[in-house]
């Protein structure tokens, strides 16, 4: 049994290869996107009260209550649960300017925030982010 870096942002990239499934590395290491509508998006639909920690690290990301179906495929939030643990950085890639979130833990990429698309939440703010960087604990 491997011994891994006891400070998530100081594990290596074997680590992480090692820690992770495949999909979960190339969304959380390698700033990957999962398709869209896929097994995690259905999942997330179903699943009821509880809070998403980030599957590189544990810490607490999102809250089931602030989840809302935007339709777009992914697992949507209007905020974070915990404003600590996310970062937004700006992401130019792919020919577009982008607000990259992260886990301020580990590091993991999650997904993208976008705002003022016009839905009818308290922050009319859209925390899209890959289903496979979040594991649900459902609340006691
Ligand atoms: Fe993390």
């Amino acid at each position: 049994m491997s011994e891994f870096s006891p400070s998530p942002a100081a594990r290596s990239d074997d680590e992480w290869r090692e820690l992770l499934s495949p999909e979960q590395y190339r969304v959380l290491r390698q700033a990957g996107t999962e398709r869209p509508f896929g097994p995690t998006y259905r999942e997330f639909q179903e699943q009821g009260a509880g809070t998403y920690v980030c599957a590189g690290c544990g810490v607490s990301l999102f809250s089931s209550r602030e989840k809302f179906d935007s339709h777009c495929g992914w697992p949507s939030f209007y905020d974070p649960a915990n404003a600590q643990n996310v970062i937004a950085r700006e992401d130019r890639s792919h020919g577009a300017v982008r607000t990259e979130v992260l886990c301020a833990n580990c590091g993991g990429h999650l997904g993208h925030v976008f705002a003022g698309e016009g839905f009818n939440t308290p922050t009319d703010q859209r925390y899209c982010i890959n289903g496979v960087a979040l594991k649900f604990v459902p609340a006691a």
